[in-house]
This record gives structure tokens, sequence and C-alpha cells, in this order.
């Protein structure tokens, strides 16, 4: 590594309390191995916002940024919020698919690549099942930091083959997704840097532009917003953007926030509900929402509590109900992935508790991923 420079990250070890080092990239906390999370709320500042800004670059002043730091951007963000009627109803997709690695994780990546930058990290590993390797892969190479990730070998072939494009180093590894994890984790023993979206909290602030940006395209709050749920980062950006909003007086009220997941891997599902056993809730079931099949969420106590606090709910739904949302998202013109799909039965379950006005977030494109073949 080169010399490091000092910012100080509004993190702190959910552990024993330890602010975020200002000095080397640890991804857990050295004295505790705790997690980091955030230490206060995010600040949305309306005076700051960039208004002749690209995308998330305009929001730097409302997450946490440092302010010699140069944001390492692909021109993420700025993504449309397309409307469409559904049984009298307006509901607004927000295409998060469109960012430029095809996924919503661009805008975690961006922030994240950037402070490493910024923490003068030449090289790391990171471990993915495919959409935030491919978005690391990016970041990594347009900042000139070489990146090995590690890729559990069922991986779909266009998701591995734009890692590679992009310059990465890429080890695919034998076995269920968390034996990719443990690899990692070797890797990191031995003194590798290790750039986790999981882990680090760097992406849940670009997570959060996604809640100013639908803030500002619909002009006031959402009632109801729907997005899936693996890890929850993107839950978690999307209620710390909120409560920026609110503590701004730019919305007055919370929107609920609901989280989907598929019902072969809920574990958020069931510690929401309360749920002991059945259900496959605890286990790595087989899924095409294979994005989501994630069996210990590394911040499930955050998610649940953010759902909770916006009065929000989550909800598990069967692989023929992903079908069938993935191919009426397909009739309407949005060709996603399989796991970004859960959100239409999402919708379809709650359909008579949900507030309007309704926003669906869609978190990949479909043109990566391993899809079923459809009649
Ligand atoms: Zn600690």
């Amino acid at each position: 590594m080169a010399s490091l420079r000092k910012w100080q990250w509004p993190f702190r070890c959910s552990g024993c309390g330890s602010p975020f080092p200002g000095e080397g990239f640890p991804f857990r906390c050295p004295q505790c191995e705790s997690i980091f999370e955030f230490s206060q709320d995010l600040i949305y500042d309306p005076r700051s916002v960039d208004k002749r800004g690209v995308g998330l670059s305009r929001f730097l002043t409302s997450i946490p940024f440092p302010s010699d730091a140069e944001l390492i951007t692909l021109g993420e963000g700025n993504t449309p919020l397309v409307e469409t009627e559904l049984m009298g109803r307006r509901i607004h997709f927000k295409c998060e698919h469109l960012n430029p690695t095809g996924s919503f994780k661009d805008r975690g990546t961006a922030i994240l690549v950037s402070a490493m930058k910024h923490a003068g990290v030449t090289t790391a590993v990171e471990d993915s099942s495919g959409n935030a390797g491919a978005s690391f892969a990016a970041y990594a190479a347009h900042a000139g930091i070489h990146a090995r990730i590690f890729i559990p070998d069922s991986t779909s072939g266009p998701k591995r083959y734009q890692m590679e494009v992009y310059g990465a180093e890429v080890i695919p590894v034998p076995g269920p997704r968390y034996a990719a994890t443990q690899a990692v984790l070797e890797a990191v023993d031995k003194g590798a840097i290790y750039a986790s979206h999981a882990y680090l909290p760097h992406g849940i602030a670009g997570m959060a532009t996604v809640a100013y940006e639908i803030v500002e395209q619909l002009g006031g709050r959402p009632g109801s917003v729907i997005t899936p749920a693996g890890q929850g980062s993107l839950l978690l950006g999307l209620a710390q953007g909120f409560q920026a909003l609110l503590n701004a007086d730019e919305i007055h009220e919370k929107p609920r926030l609901i989280a989907v997941q598929s019902k072969a891997c809920a574990p958020i599902w069931a510690e929401f509900k309360g749920v002991k056993s059945g259900l496959s809730s605890r286990s790595e079931g087989e899924t095409i929402a294979e994005g989501i099949r994630i069996l210990n969420p590394l911040r499930s106590e955050g998610v649940i509590a953010s759902i909770r606090n916006s009065q929000g709910d989550v909800i598990a739904v069967a692989e023929d109900e992903i079908l069938t949302g993935w191919k009426e998202m397909g009739r309407r013109g949005f060709y996603i992935e399989p796991t970004s799909a859960v959100v239409w039965p999402g919708m379809m379950n709650l359909w008579d508790h949900l507030q309007d006005p309704i926003v669906v977030i869609l978190t990949a494109t479909g043109l990566k991923s391993y899809n079923p073949r459809i009649a």
C-alpha cells in the first residue's frame, strides 16, 4: 500500500464502539472482529445538491465522503423512475438495472472504491455471487486498483466474463456460496485488503442516494418502497436516505419499506415474523433468485429495525411466483434478472396494504444472468 491519508468516516464498531480507523482498511473491527456500522444519521443538505451534476456525484455532500477524495465514478445513479398503470394504480419502477455494470451495486461500489483509493489501497480481494463482483471489478479497473475476486463456480458465465473483461483476477471456488467467502477470508488472513460490499458500511451511504433521487423524481415522498433483500444493504441505504430527508424537512413522513425474499432462503422474513422453523427459512435452498440467497445476513438486526421503524413489512415468495413476476415484468418491457423479479409477487401479495405512491426497485439487468426459458 502507498502512504495512507487520514479521514474520519462516521462509522463505529457494532461490538465495542471503536471508530473506523483513520489508517488502514480493516473489513471488521481489529479489536473485537464485529462489523462497523454508522455512528450517526446521514445529513441531507438540499442547498448543496449539485443541480447541474450527473447521478450520484450530485449528492456527495449529503453522504459521508472525504472532502479531499476523488470520486471514482462511471456515471452511476440518475436512473429513470418509470411509471406504469396496474389495476387502476400508478406504479413507479426505479430502474437500478440501468446502472453502469447493470445493477444497483454500482452506487455502493463507487463510494467504497473511492474510499479505498483515498486510503492508498492498490490491490484488494472481494467475494461475490455475481453483481457485486462485476461492479467491484469495473470500479477497481477505473481506479487502477488490482482486483482479485473469489466467485462460486456456479456464477453465471456472462457475469464471470464481465469481471474478466474489466481485468479482474477471477478465482472460481467449488461448493456453496459461503465457500467463496471462506476462500477470501484465507486470503485476508495472509494480508490481503478485503473490499467487502457486505462487511464494510461505505456502500450503504451510496445506496442512500436512491432515496434522494426517488423523492426528487416523485416530487414528494413515496408511500411504499418495495425491494428485494439478501444482505439488505439497499434497504439500509434507503432507510438512511429517507431518514436524512425527514431530518432535513424534505419529507414529513417516511415511506413503508417492504423487503422481499425467496421462500427458499428467507432468514430476514423468519426473524421478522418470529418463525422458529419451517418454510426453509433457515436453509440455503435452490432458488432462481440466486442474488438474494444469503443465509446469514450480516446486518439483519439493523435491516429488521429499519423495516419496523418504517411500519414496513417482509414477505417471502415462492419460486412459481418469482417466475410469474419475471414474465410479467418482461411483458411490460423490463428485462431484469430473476432475483429482481421477487418484487412483483411481493407487491401482489401486499397489494391491499400498500400505500400510494408505490415505488418498486428493479435491482439488476437480465442481460447477464442465467434465465429460465419460457414458452
Ligand atoms: Zn470492536
